[in-house]
This record gives structure tokens, sequence and C-alpha cells, in this order.
């Protein structure tokens, strides 16, 4: 991961203000990526190595911390949280070629363009129905074929029964530990515990946004008053920034 520079980082904003939210959290770690590596899309990364990923360009423009709050469903209390968003980019992550099998039939980890196809779907259940059909390798791959079966993805996975389902659910979750961040909450006053998943991508979009429109005044700022242009502020260093604008506010 390379840090962008100021320009650059416009750029990006600029560009992700258009976008879906899922794709904004791509876009960031693309533009980011080691210009000669020699990576497959972002889109086809397993969910774990995106939300790896991501965590390291937090760390690297934000720094390690996260804090955040949610409120709780039951009383409305403000619950707050913080992650060590170091701690999250060291967990080990699952290669895009890992595959599941349970009861025959094989899957690979979802990813980034199957959470796209499911975007639509607003039925949770059938999302992750729809979500395992994406990610069915066999019984559509005849090469890994189990019994000289021949039906479809959609007909097995379908007409599965829940435990079945859920074998895979846990499975996936094994393989690639990161592709949900889960937060756990304990309400101090009702006492309801509660389980939320953590969009990082969503997260990190929050603070580029915020950077960005910070980074807009301060050029509005210093064009205003020295009448420089926008590519010279943005290519001074922040501590030069921080003191121009010290001196125009004064
Ligand atoms: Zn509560």
């Amino acid at each position: 991961m390379v840090a962008l520079n100021h320009a650059d980082f416009l750029a990006l904003w600029e560009t992700g203000h258009r976008l879906h939210p899922l794709d904004r959290g791509l876009l960031a770690i693309q533009a980011s990526l080691n210009p000669d590596s020699q990576e497959s899309p972002v889109a086809d990364w397993p969910l774990g190595r995106r939300n790896r990923a991501l965590a390291e360009l937090r760390t690297l423009y934000f720094g390690p911390r996260l804090e955040g709050w949610t409120v709780c469903a039951e009383c409305g209390e403000k619950l707050e949280f913080e992650l060590d968003c170091r701690a999250l980019a060291e967990t080990p992550e699952a290669s895009a070629d890992q595959r599941i099998s349970v009861e025959g039939s094989i899957f690979r980890l979802p990813t980034s363009r199957d959470l796209a196809r499911i975007a639509t779907e607003s039925d949770p259940s059938q999302a992750a129905m729809l979500l395992l059909e994406c990610c069915a390798v066999y019984p559509k791959d005849t090469s890994a074929s189990v019994e000289g079966k021949k039906e479809t993805a959609h007909t097995t996975i379908w007409s599965w029964p829940p435990e079945r389902i859920d074998k895979v659910a846990e499975q996936m979750v094994q393989a690639d530990p990161l592709a949900e961040i889960s937060l756990g909450f304990d309400c101090p006053l009702c006492l309801h515990t509660s389980e939320e998943t953590l969009d990082l991508a969503d997260f990190l979009w929050a603070e580029i946004e915020f950077r960005a429109r910070r980074l807009l005044a301060e050029v509005h700022a210093l064009a205003s008053a020295y009448g420089w242009a926008e590519s010279a502020i943005l290519a001074l260093s922040d501590v030069r920034r921080a003191n121009y604008l010290q001196m125009v506010q004064a």
C-alpha cells in the first residue's frame, strides 16, 4: 500500500463520490496499490482480504485507532466502540483459490463482485442464498463432479435444509474470518446484548470525504489570501500548509 499525495487523494474522492458505496472501498484500495503489483482485480479478492486492505489503508491515512458508536436497539443508549486496525490487518488472509466442501458440493469464498450481484436484494435470507449460489463451484464446475451428479447449483442449494446452509456459512467464516467484522455490544443501561457488522469501506470513505472537504477548504483559504494555484497549495507539506493557514487566519 502506498499513501497518495494530496492531489491524488482529492482525485480519489472526486471519482468515488459518484460511485456505489461498495465500489468506493475497492477504488480506494486499487488507487493505493503499488502500481507495479500484478494483483488480480480487487473485486475478485475474498472479502477478508479486501477488509484487511481497508484496515491497512485506514492505518496508513488516519492511524490505527478506530472509534465509533452505535445505538442500543432496546433503549436508545449510545454505545461506543474502539478498534485497532493493526490487529485486523494482521489477521491471516484467505487465498482466492480456497474452496469449501460441504456434503459433496464445493464453494469458493465470496468476493466484492458477488456482493455487487446481490446488492439489490432486500430480503437478507434471499440475499444469503443468492450469495451461496454465486459461490457454488460444483455442480457448476464439471471437473469437480462428485458421484456423477448433474444437478445445477440452483436446484440443489435452494432445496437444501437450513442446517446444511449453516454448515457452508460456518466453514466460510472459518476459512475467511475477516470477511465480516462483527462487534459485540452490552448495553450498560438495559443489559441488552447485540452484535453489529462494521462496514469498514463505509467507515473509511466517510473519513476520506471529511479529509477531502477539509483540504478543499484549506486550498480555498490559501488561494484567496495568496492567489496560489490549487496544485501549488496541495504540493505544500502538511507543516507548511498549516503554518500559512495559521497566518491567514490570525
Ligand atoms: Zn440498552
